[in-house]
């Protein structure tokens, strides 16, 4: 049997819930909207960091902000306040919580808990399938499956940012949770690059986290051993002065794949799988939510969901020169850090890795980073450029 819908958004994370959030505040709040993943339980298993120089979105229920920020390279230390760009972290239990409290106030979204099998485009629309059902709608939003085209290619740089984290409670206070640490970087390792990441939530609990850009993930054990000596070397706790209270084990795409805006017709890839990762950071949600304003305004005006690229053609540029930097020369990528974190603030950075720079801000920040390994990954990707 089919059950006819306006829209069918596939996948309940952060991309099917902000859109069902987006369309609950529009004009088409009335549509008729089915909302189906595998498991609807809101569990404490992510934390969503972006920085955020107006209102940041769902400020209601940010868990923690912060305005100074600690990046530590080559024995560098560089605390700055971000006086433009606050950082700030949403768990992702309390946004789950928000959106379902918000969508089980009405009728006409209804959220179904059931593996999805397929999903197929129709003469009128498209069809999802589970195991013993069908539903149709007008579109179809989804962020479960990798389109086609991503699963038929190899990616020139196979970049993965893997991580584990421990959220610890310490017995004493030993965090300045006014300031978080974006980036100490570990300089035991050659191959590949691998930092600290460490949000303080007070001063004696906090998430730290192993994080690594390469192409292989570590055992499990070599993340735990990292946090565990840095937790000595930094703080001079050992393993008897806290508990580790949750753990959280995370791996993002940072790959130069092409934008892929439809999974089939009338099926929109959304999230993740529809590109909003953005490739030499990993920050994924702060572009997910320009993605559902766009997606609901072009369904608001033309009745089509607009699908346009995350990111203007330059800034795709700039991702693959530095992806191809991390990726063959790891050992040029700590220096271009360096300097990029010596030689301007971090609000500029955010700016820039945020894609809100002009062209002479562009040129600004090139210019206060090495310019050999650039010329090298312009060349040696230069077949590559013409792709994006
Ligand atoms: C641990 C972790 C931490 C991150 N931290 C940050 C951060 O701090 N800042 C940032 O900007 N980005 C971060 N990211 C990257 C990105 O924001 C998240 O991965 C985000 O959750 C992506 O949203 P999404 O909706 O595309 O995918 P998801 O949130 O993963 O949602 C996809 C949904 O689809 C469902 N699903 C998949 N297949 C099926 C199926 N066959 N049937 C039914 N349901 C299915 C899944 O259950 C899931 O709920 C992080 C990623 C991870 C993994």
């Amino acid at each position: 049997m089919s059950h006819q819908y306006d829209y069918i958004i596939a996948g309940a994370g952060a991309a099917g819930l902000s859109l069902a959030w987006e369309l609950l505040h529009s004009p088409l709040r009335d549509k008729e909207v089915l909302i189906v993943d595998s498991d609807l339980e809101p569990k404490n298993e992510k934390t969503w960091c972006f920085w955020d120089s107006g209102a940041p979105p769902f400020e209601d229920i940010i868990y923690k902000k912060w305005n100074q920020i600690e990046l530590s390279i080559f024995g560098e230390h560089v605390v700055q306040y971000l006086d433009h760009y606050p950082y700030y972290c949403l768990r992702s239990i309390d946004f789950k919580m928000k959106v379902f409290e918000a969508l089980e106030s009405v009728q006409n979204f209804t959220l179904k808990e059931m593996d999805i099998v397929d999903i197929t485009p129709t003469s009128a629309g498209a069809t999802l399938v589970t195991s013993d059902h069908s539903y149709t709608a007008e579109y179809i939003f989804q962020s479960c499956f990798l389109p086609h085209e991503h699963l038929q290619s190899t990616p020139n740089y196979p970049l993965v940012q893997h991580f584990l984290g421990w959220e610890i409670q310490c017995q004493k206070a030993i965090f300045d949770d006014s300031i978080l640490t974006l980036m100490d970087f570990d300089e035991t390792v050659d191959d590949y690059l691998a930092f600290m990441y460490l949000l303080p939530w007070s001063t004696k609990t906090g998430l730290i986290e192993y994080t690594v850009f390469s192409d292989q993930l570590l055992e499990k054990k070599e993340y735990e051993e990292k946090i565990s000596l840095y937790l000595n070397n930094r703080f001079g706790l050992q393993p008897i002065h806290y508990n580790i209270t949750r753990r959280e084990f995370g791996k993002i795409p940072m790959q130069d794949r092409p934008f892929v805006p439809w999974y089939k017709p009338n099926i929109l890839n959304i999230g993740t799988v529809g590109g909003r990762t953005k490739p030499s950071t990993g920050y994924t949600f702060k572009r997910i939510q320009q993605q559902v304003k766009d997606i609901v305004a072009g369904l608001s005006t033309d009745e089509h969901p607009k699908a346009d690229p995350p990111s203007q053609k330059r800034y795709r540029a700039y991702d693959l020169w530095l992806l191809h930097i991390i990726h063959n020369h790891p050992e040029e990528a700590r220096k271009v850090f360096n300097h990029l974190f010596k030689n301007n603030s971090i609000d500029e950075i955010f700016r820039f890795l945020g894609e809100e720079t002009t062209i002479m801000q562009d040129l600004h920040i090139m210019s206060s980073v090495p310019y050999l390994p650039f010329l090298h990954a312009i060349w040696e990707s230069r077949d590559r450029i013409w792709e994006i």
